[in-house]
């Protein structure tokens, strides 16, 4: 079950493989299952693994992460029962899945399997799948079209090739291989694009509305909105680029009206664009503050956490310092259950 990936005495990394037989649940933890904010619509995470390492990331991805000890990779049967079993516990009809991930969906290799696997299910209204695309090819976007995908969001954030490698933290990362998919996709295939540049101020505001005419002149967003600009925010754990300030909100939208006005297209998005509504979340298994003896089953997500397993959820370990005790069975008071994302601390 355990596999070291990348290691010196200084820096280790684990890969873990969740499927049935690991005996942990897909709900409860942020970076991988079934994540439900309490609307129609659920993310689905495969994979946290990413080849990049853009110099914005929220969630320290990819090689260049100093926060991470542990990358996480599903099972799509395993994945699709507890996609299923979410939206029995919800009781509603109809769910847009959101394959999204604190990494790139596309380094999962079964990815084309879930998205055809969630297509053939009657409670899947639509799927749509995020990505900065270094993975992509034209023969990937078709496989992904025959699956039944029904939008791809791509994050481009910068047209010039020098910015956009210096963005993505990639000397290799070549944008125009990611343009010209981009622009097949919306040419020849039936999926929707749409693209979702991140607005770094100060370092691609040049290369923002270059990107809204290069989106509107290909023909995104047949069905939904063909941009979705994302305001750069500094996170606890994301990286963050040396002298950017994250912008004020109120700046974020005034520029986004001014742009709209500019080029006539929507820029100010609300959930209801993508048919996104509330409805009853998954019930919380756990109480804020509540003792739970919780079974540790492997290393963390991030340094100095575990994982463990309560009451047919995942709950992070906080708090801990060196081996996970596998299989023993420790003391935790809850301290976060936000959107089913369950966080204790271990208690002394
Ligand atoms: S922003 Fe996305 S593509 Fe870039 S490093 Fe983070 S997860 Fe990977």
């Amino acid at each position: 079950m355990r596999r070291r990936v990348k290691g010196s005495f200084s820096t280790r990394r684990f890969f873990l493989k969740i499927d049935e037989k690991s005996g942990i649940p897909l709900l409860g933890h942020i970076a991988f299952g079934v994540i439900d904010r309490g609307t129609n619509l659920l993310q689905i995470r495969a994979t946290t693994l990413c080849a990049l390492s853009c110099i914005f990331c929220s969630v320290d991805a990819g090689p260049g992460s100093t926060t991470r000890l542990t990358e996480y990779m599903v099972d799509v049967g395993y994945l699709l029962r507890w996609v299923e079993a979410a939206v029995s516990m919800k009781g509603i009809d109809k769910i847009h899945a959101y394959l999204d991930a604190v990494g790139d969906p596309l380094t999962h290799p079964g990815i084309v399997s879930l998205v055809g696997g969630l297509k053939s299910r009657r409670w899947v209204e639509t799927v749509a799948l995020e990505t900065h695309g270094p993975l992509l090819t034209r023969e990937l976007a078709e496989r992904l079209d025959e699956a039944g995908l029904d939008r791809l969001n791509l994050s481009i954030d910068a047209l010039e090739p020098g910015l956009a490698k210096r963005l993505a933290g990639t000397p290799w990362f070549d944008v125009n291989r990611v343009v010209d998919v981009a622009e097949y996709i919306a040419s020849s295939l039936n999926m929707d694009l749409l693209i979702a540049p991140v607005w770094v101020p100060g370092v691609n505001d040049e290369e923002i509305p270059r990107i809204i005419e290069w989106a509107l002149d290909i023909g995104a967003g047949k069905r939904w909105p063909p941009l979705g600009i994302q305001k750069y925010e500094a996170h606890k754990y994301g990286r963050k680029p040396r002298g950017v300030k994250p912008m004020r909100w109120s700046e974020f939208w005034r520029k986004l009206e001014v742009w709209e006005e500019e080029y006539g297209v929507r820029l100010r998005l609300r959930p209801e664009d993508f048919g996104i509504r509330k409805a009853p979340p998954v019930p919380s298994v756990f109480r804020r503050g509540e003792r739970v003896g919780v079974r540790v089953v492997y290393w963390g997500w991030l340094k100095g956490e575990w994982i463990g397993v309560a009451r047919n959820r995942v709950v992070t370990i906080l708090g801990v310092e060196g081996e996970p005790p596998l299989g023993m069975r420790v003391p935790v008071r809850i301290v976060g259950l936000k959107h089913g994302i369950y966080l204790g601390k271990i208690l002394a």
